[in-house]
């Protein structure tokens, strides 16, 4: 399923099957799943908006079994089912020796800048993935599927380096709001209540977000509408909420953000969806933070697995096998899918 040029759809494309050349690792994939990621990618992205371009096959939240080792990889079975942790830095950088590939300041010596399989180079939406480095796999523990594995690994661990990064103001009595409850939303409202007392907001403008968000254990679940911040202030004896996380971006949902968010509060904008928030003095609560974050790293990959072993989180996953991915990028844009939609190519089926 490959992106051949910014502004245009996805078509699926024989490819040859990918060989691992020293220290690499070929992963034949068992799901993909596609994020809305991909759709600014395909619809929204001018070249030059990021520091790679097409072609590369999409897919960049994968799961599958070790295939092929290449010379010098140790540690890893042959058959054995991993996650991919998506983002490939130089693994030498400071950011990178802190895990945070996602922030690598050396993209020199990195396969790809800013990116990795799925954004920039080929990514999962295919038969076989080429990892670049053992490290960026992680086992999947025993009683986790491959199918249900690979959301985790962007839509479940994006939310999740968010709300680790603002666990300190989630303590009993506090209220995190999540905006948009979608592919990351639906994952990031569990998160929360697996990791923190915190009440939840959820606030999504479709019906069946809201009903699956209710089902997820919101503690409130709102339209979003002109009195969705009165409402949210209400819900918090006047305060607001102690953190925000926006998985729209727009300028919408980000007025909403820093207008229901309460004093010392975290904004973080984890939806790119190109809006602005205007910070200045008197436009936000006192010492309110406001941050952007990307994707997650890998030791907290390991641990938003071990949480989904555990049944503290579950991704709601439609399939699509590879020959439709296609539709399953369609039924995302028309807001057509609860959860996450998943692309299987056809021997995960067979396996
Ligand atoms: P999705 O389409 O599955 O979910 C988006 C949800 O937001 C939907 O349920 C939709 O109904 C809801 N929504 C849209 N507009 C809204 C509004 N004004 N108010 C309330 N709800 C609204 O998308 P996704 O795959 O979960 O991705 C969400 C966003 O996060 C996208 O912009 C995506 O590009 C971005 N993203 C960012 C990162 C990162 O690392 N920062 C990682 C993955 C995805
Ligand atoms: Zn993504
Ligand atoms: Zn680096």
């Amino acid at each position: 399923m490959r992106l051949n040029e910014w502004k245009s759809e996805p078509v699926l494309e024989e490819v040859p099957v990918p060989e691992p050349g020293p220290g690499e690792v070929l992963v034949q994939v068992g799901a993909a799943g596609a994020c809305h990621s991909d759709l600014h990618l395909m619809h929204e992205f001018e070249p030059g908006t990021l520091p790679w371009n097409p072609p590369f096959t999409l897919g960049h939240e994968n799961a599958g079994w070790v295939h092929t080792l290449g010379e010098g990889v140790t540690g890893l079975e042959i058959g054995q089912a991993v996650a991919v942790v998506g983002a490939w830095g130089c693994g030498t950088c400071d950011h990178c020796l802190d895990g945070l590939e996602t922030y690598c300041e050396r993209p020199d010596l990195a396969p790809v800048a800013g990116g990795g399989g799925g954004l920039g180079l080929d990514g999962g939406m295919a038969d076989y993935m080429l990892v670049p480095a053992a490290r960026h796999l992680v086992p999947i523990p025993d009683g986790l599927g491959v199918v249900d594995a690979a959301p985790l690994t962007d839509a479940a661990l994006t939310p999740y380096h968010a709300v680790r990064r603002s666990l300190g103001k989630l303590g009993p009595g506090t209220t995190a709001v999540v905006i948009g409850v979608g592919g990351l939303g639906h994952l990031g409202l569990q998160v929360v209540k697996a990791v923190s007392a915190a009440r939840v907001i959820a606030v999504d403008g479709r019906e069946s977000a809201r009903d699956q968000a209710a089902e997820l254990g919101a503690d409130l679940v709102l339209d979003p509408g002109p009195d969705t911040v009165e409402r949210i202030r209400e819900a918090t004896g006047g305060r607001g909420a102690d953190v925000v996380i926006d998985f729209v971006g727009s300028d919408e949902t980000l007025a909403t953000s820093a207008a229901c968010v309460r004093q010392l509060g975290d904004v973080t904008i984890v939806g790119i969806a190109g809006g602005t928030l205007p910070v200045s003095f008197f436009g936000l609560p006192y010492e309110a933070s406001v941050q952007t974050t990307y994707w997650g790293n890998r030791r907290e990959l390991v641990e938003v697995l071990d949480l989904a072993s555990r049944g503290l989180l579950h991704a709601t996953t439609t399939i699509y096998p590879l020959e439709d991915a296609v539709s399953a990028y369609q039924d995302l844009a028309h807001g057509e899918v609860t959860g996450r939609a998943v692309i299987v190519p056809n021997d995960t089926f067979t396996r």
